[in-house]
């Protein structure tokens, strides 16, 4: 038996059959997986419906039943270690850097280093731009980080052992040469504190500059509110920085984008959509959930948080980039 075989086998062994997690998930909710099923081993746990959103560890009192979701999912579909990580340290092959042609220039410095994740390196560049933009605007001016790649979180990783997904997140942390490391998705923090790497998502950090946001022009855009399912546990920081800007949130509640789960992604979008009718734009945390927002036709506009701070500073440079796009 293999390291992880061992892992899950143990992480399996600690359920206690509760029920808790079935309840909790919002794949199961939609007729998808059931990570009881799962946990417990029996059969038609429909495992590949799984989305990743982690609320069944959330409730869970004994064990870790999103990992064992992960690496069944990864076994079921046969992922294997994707040829372009090996070249790029990406999971996607890289944009072109011509999506920043025709931006204006931002200010470089040493507070901090940038880390952006497969996500916004691969697919929204340009909320690197407005995540620059959003530090820029509170005096903040730092760099990519030197050795950035992939977090080591996505599906496809998972066929690698532990330690050895380890020694990238350890790589990346020590290129930063102790300078703070903030993230733009809350997934890549929360990836690389499993293994002891201290980074910062954007809400987080922002959150030390609220008198700066203040100060800015600002916005009154209505706003329903949506950190994502791993930015949740910096709910109260990504308010906070909203509310600085001048925008009001509606009070929806949080739900998970569906990522790209067949059917089970279109009956949540359908949800998130509709608790937002009532706003001007939905306010994400997560460059995967902007993803999925800004890719559906006729989607409510979505701003990322960064997108949010640099429009709050007068900078609304990447709506060109946008499907559906803000009417301000
Ligand atoms: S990670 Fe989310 S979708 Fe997957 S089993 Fe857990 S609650 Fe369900
Ligand atoms: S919540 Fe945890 S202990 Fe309860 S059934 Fe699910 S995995 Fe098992």
């Amino acid at each position: 038996m293999n390291v992880n075989a061992q892992k899950i086998t143990d992480l399996m062994a600690r359920c206690i059959e509760c029920g808790l997690c079935s309840d909790a998930c919002p794949s199961h909710a939609h007729g998808g997986c059931d990570p009881f099923l799962v946990m417990t081993g029996k059969e038609g746990g429909k495992v590949r419906d799984c989305i990743g959103c982690g609320a069944c560890t959330e409730v869970c009192p004994t064990t870790d039943p999103k990992q064992v979701m992960m690496y069944r999912k990864s076994e079921a579909l046969g992922l294997e270690v994707p040829g372009v990580f090996l070249r790029t340290g990406y999971v996607m092959p890289p944009a072109d850097p011509s999506w920043r042609d025709g931006l204006p220039g931002i200010p470089s410095g040493e507070d901090i280093f940038l880390m952006p994740g497969c996500t916004t390196v691969c697919k929204v560049p340009f909320l690197q731009y407005a995540t620059e933009r959003a530090l820029d605007a509170v005096g903040v001016h730092g760099s990519a980080l030197p050795k950035n790649t992939c977090c080591m979180y996505p599906l496809s990783l998972r066929s690698l052992t532990d330690a050895q997904r380890d020694v990238y997140k350890h790589r990346m942390e020590n290129s930063g040469v102790g300078r703070p490391i903030v993230t733009i998705c809350a997934g890549c923090t929360n990836e690389l504190a499993r293994s002891g790497v201290q980074t910062t998502h954007l809400s987080v950090f922002l959150a030390d500059y609220l008198d700066r946001i203040k100060e800015l022009p600002g916005t009154d855009l209505k706003v329903a509110l949506q950190p994502g399912c791993s930015g949740k546990i910096f709910a109260k920081e990504f308010e906070a920085v909203v509310r600085a800007t001048g925008a009001r949130p509606i009070g929806n509640p949080f739900g998970c984008c569906g990522k790209t789960i067949p059917r089970i992604a279109d009956e949540l979008m359908a949800e998130r959509q509709a608790e937002a009718a009532e706003a001007d734009a939905i306010v994400v945390g997560c460059p995967m959930c902007f993803r999925m927002y800004d890719s559906r036709p006729h989607s409510k506009p979505v701003l990322y948080l960064g997108e949010l701070v640099a429009l709050a500073a007068g900078d609304r440079e990447t709506q060109r980039f946008h499907l559906n796009r803000l009417e301000v």
